[in-house]
């Protein structure tokens, strides 16, 4: 079996393994930093082990803007540092260690004034078309009026007085996050998820090792390590706290929102940035969609299911219909989510204004904790981390290799692409499923095509007119750790966010198709399939609450599949639950329905907890 195949029986020998034997290293936290963190002590000669409770992904990596960037405003803030490392990152990503899932993608940016701006943002765009991995993209361009209304002809002419076209890069920020575990886990790490560390083990001062809990047996062990690093992003401080103390920094959790609408409501052959009070809003190509995000507020509730309210999404709308011919309503809204940053606290009291810049800290002996950063900067930040750790060891170990090391299915990937007409003809499907998949998957897309080989059904989509291929589902399922099917519908595919339904309609098909893989039976299949449906529902409760208290205890009303035991509001979720399940199954008699948008359908204002 390869040890890049993430299947349920890769996870059973490897928890086996994890609980018998000593690593040079343990990372908590399977989100990017975690997962880069693994593949960065991995590729240096490490014995590995990986952990995350919930799902690959699963935190703040699969909920962000989805871009590899620079970012602007960084600029504007005159942090050159740190533009600077994230675009040498950039091209990083895009030349060479992830080709087949970064790409450039083109933003407009509309000016408003006639001489100042052009030449003040003007100016920071050249800048930053010249910083660090410049090049890796097509170069800035200025725009008359009339050439950007051609490019965005849904924008109202008197919003603008002309423009500047940049280049960024993004990414399907959850594939990715999975796609370096798996490359860690390839390169010999032992991975699992659904793996809670509960507290610490320690010999004298040192820490030595954790407790951790396989959160779908219930069963506790203990993973014993010579050093262990913290990754575990908003949940910093509560793993901090398990080690005893606050440690040397504290993260301030800021929400951001997202919504998805369809391509087709919006007329622009671009991206579109624009800025806000407090920061900037961008419109972002996704597909057969666009993402709106970001709103940047203050954020004290629930950490693993963050509530977007209706007053989230009033803003992403009224920002962007500040300049869009045809407004957009709620009922133009395919999907919302919500994620939550880390941020290094104690620089400013507007959470827009803290740090996107990193801090590693040894707070314990043998417990390293690294904090902060963005996605773009993800490597960075893991080989920091491991260079604290590795002070520690009393082995020489090798300095970081991952800036030269392409990511699982980087290999082969241009060779693909420039046969996927070929590819196509042999496999029966369309040359744009073919480049679905080389976007997905990059070389390891001759599995999925070796799945439809021998079974030419899973070469059909999940449902008509969806994007994924029922391949891909087992293919999840089989290689990419997929345990339950919020997984597959909210991580490993999108579906989650790109269906009118929110994917309730292809649950059971998917949940079908999980269980060949899984074994599931009769019984199993409907709980799966129940708690999507009920998440669903609850999400939508959520986004008509006013505020982030409203919003949250609606959220909270959807139990999960998996009971967070441990978790510091476990109480609450559970009392929440309680009093509010029945009162959704009963409104969602015959949920699979699909209710179009945010505006229609759907269940009534649920009451607040407490
Ligand atoms: C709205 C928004 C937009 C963003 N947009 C961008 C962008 O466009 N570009 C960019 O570069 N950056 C962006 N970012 C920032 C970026 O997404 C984050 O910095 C990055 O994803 C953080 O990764 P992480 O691994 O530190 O945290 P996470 O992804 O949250 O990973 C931490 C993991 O630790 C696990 N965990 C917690 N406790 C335990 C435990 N006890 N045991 C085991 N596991 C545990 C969690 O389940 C979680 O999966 C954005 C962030 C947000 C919120």
């Amino acid at each position: 079996m390869s040890s890049a195949q993430l299947g349920p029986r890769y996870r059973e020998s490897v928890l086996k393994e994890m609980a018998q034997g000593e690593f040079d290293l343990l990372v908590i936290g399977g989100g990017v930093v975690g997962a880069g963190a693994a593949l960065d002590a991995v590729t240096r000669g490490l014995t590995v082990a990986l952990l995350e409770a919930h799902d690959w992904a699963a935190g703040t990596s699969s909920r962000s803007s989805k871009l590899i960037h620079g970012g602007l405003r960084y600029l504007e803030q005159r942090n050159f540092a740190l533009v600077r490392e994230a675009l040498k990152e950039r091209g990083l990503l895009l030349n060479r260690i992830a080709p087949h899932l970064v790409r450039p993608v083109p933003f407009l940016l509309p000016l408003q004034h006639r001489v100042w701006e052009r030449f003040y943002i003007g100016s920071g765009v050249f800048l930053y078309d010249r910083m660090g991995g410049a090049r890796s993209v097509p170069g800035h361009r200025h725009l008359s009026r009339q050439a950007a209304l051609r490019l965005a002809p849904g924008i109202r002419s008197e919003a603008l007085i002309g423009a500047i076209q940049y280049y960024d890069a993004q990414m399907d920020d959850a594939r990715f996050a999975l796609t370096v575990v798996r490359s860690a886990a390839h390169h010999g790490a032992k991975v699992a998820r659904g793996a809670r560390v509960i507290g610490f083990v320690r010999e004298g001062a040192q820490v030595v090792g954790a407790r951790v809990m396989d959160v779908e047996t219930d069963q506790e062990f203990v993973v014993r390590a010579k050093q262990i690093i913290n990754a575990t992003g908003v949940w910093t401080d509560d793993t901090q706290e398990m080690a005893g103390g606050r440690g040397r920094f504290h993260v301030r959790v800021s929400k951001g929102v997202h919504l998805v609408v369809p391509r087709n409501r919006i007329q622009l052959d671009t991206g579109l940035i624009l800025r806000t009070e407090k920061s900037v809003l961008f419109v972002i190509p996704w597909g057969r969609h666009w993402i709106i995000g970001t709103t940047d507020t203050d954020w004290q509730l629930d950490k693993v299911h963050p509530a977007a309210s209706s007053t989230d999404i009033s803003y992403l709308l009224d920002h962007v219909n500040a300049v869009l011919r045809t407004p957009l309503g709620p009922d133009d809204v395919e999907g919302v989510y919500a994620g939550l940053r880390p941020l290094l606290a104690g620089e400013s009291e507007q959470t827009s204004k803290l740090s996107r810049e990193h801090s590693v800290s040894q707070p314990v002996p043998g417990l390293t904790v690294i904090a902060g950063g963005k996605y773009t900067t993800y490597r960075v930040m893991a080989k920091d981390a491991v260079d604290v750790a590795r002070r520690a060891m009393t082995t020489s170990v090798p300095d970081s290799i991952t800036e030269r090391l392409a990511l699982l299915g980087a290999d082969g990937y241009e060779a693909l692409w420039n046969k996927r007409n070929a590819l196509a003809t042999s496999s029966g499907l369309h040359v744009t499923r073919i480049e679905h998949l080389l976007h997905r998957y990059g070389s390891c897309s001759t599995d999925v095509l070796e799945l439809i080989a021998d079974d030419a059904t899973l070469g059909e989509p999940v449902s008509s007119g969806s994007d994924y291929l029922r391949a891909e589902i087992v293919y999840a399922t089989s290689h990419e750790g997929a345990l339950h099917l919020d997984d597959v519908l909210t991580r490993r595919t999108r579906i989650s966010i790109e269906e009118w339904d929110r994917g309730s309609g292809s649950a059971r098909d998917v949940a079908m198709l999980m269980a060949r893989v899984l074994d599931w039976d009769d019984v199993t299949i409907e709980r799966e399939v129940d708690h999507y449906v009920l998440r669903v529902e609850a999400e939508r409760a959520s986004q008509r609450q006013p505020d982030d208290q409203t919003a949250d205890a609606a959220r909270l009303g959807a139990p999960d599949i998996v009971p967070l035991r441990g978790d510091s509001r476990g109480g609450a979720r559970e009392a929440a639950q309680h009093e509010l399940v029945d009162d959704i199954a009963a409104m969602t008699d015959g949920a699979t329905k699909p209710s179009e948008g945010l505006g229609s359908g759907g269940p009534p204002a649920l009451p607040a907890r407490g």
